[in-house]
């Protein structure tokens, strides 16, 4: 299943930087530890996909995205402060993500602040409000197995290791 180009169905492997408007460095994947990604099936932002189809291995690209395009502007209505009691055995350290589950609805949120006595969850995404800037470049390309299609993600480097 080789593949030369990248279209919907392929497995690819990127290397990135990932930089916020400022040129803070927010992400990187190296060519030894890339990321992998099914393309076609909406696992990347939009935009970056639609910029890495039909590039060809070695191919780079440069993808600059304003929040809205990203991961949506800062609501600091998201944020809210929790008594540090509610934690009584946990580990709590700021920029952990923090799981709550209510009423049949699951919400990810950031441990923004801890105090003795409070915690400040914040549910935005860490790269709201942020610009980011993509610098891309294609590592390898393969065809997708059927089970990575059946899943709609890629599954490792050979498409057998799962991971969910
Ligand atoms: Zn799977």
């Amino acid at each position: 299943m080789s593949k030369t180009i990248i279209e919907d169905d392929t497995v690819v492997s990127l290397s990135y930087t990932l930089k916020d408007g400022d040129g803070n460095v927010l992400d990187v994947a190296t060519r030894e530890d890339p990321l992998l990604y099914l393309h076609g099936y909406g696992n990347l932002l939009p935009p970056v996909e639609k910029a890495l189809s039909g590039k060809t291995l070695g191919d780079t690209a440069r993808v600059i995205l304003s929040p809205e395009d990203g991961f949506g502007e800062y609501e600091p209505k998201h944020v809210q402060e929790v008594e540090r009691e509610l934690f009584p055995d946990e580990e709590i350290e700021v920029g952990m993500p923090y799981i709550v589950e209510s009423e049949g609805s699951v919400m990810q949120f950031f441990v923004r602040e801890v105090s003795d006595t409070h915690v400040v969850l914040d549910g935005n995404h860490p790269y709201a409000g942020k610009t980011l800037d993509f610098d891309v470049l294609v590592a390898a390309i393969r065809g997708a197995t059927p089970e990575e299609l059946e899943h709609g993600h890629a599954h490792g480097p050979d498409g057998h290791h799962h991971h969910h």
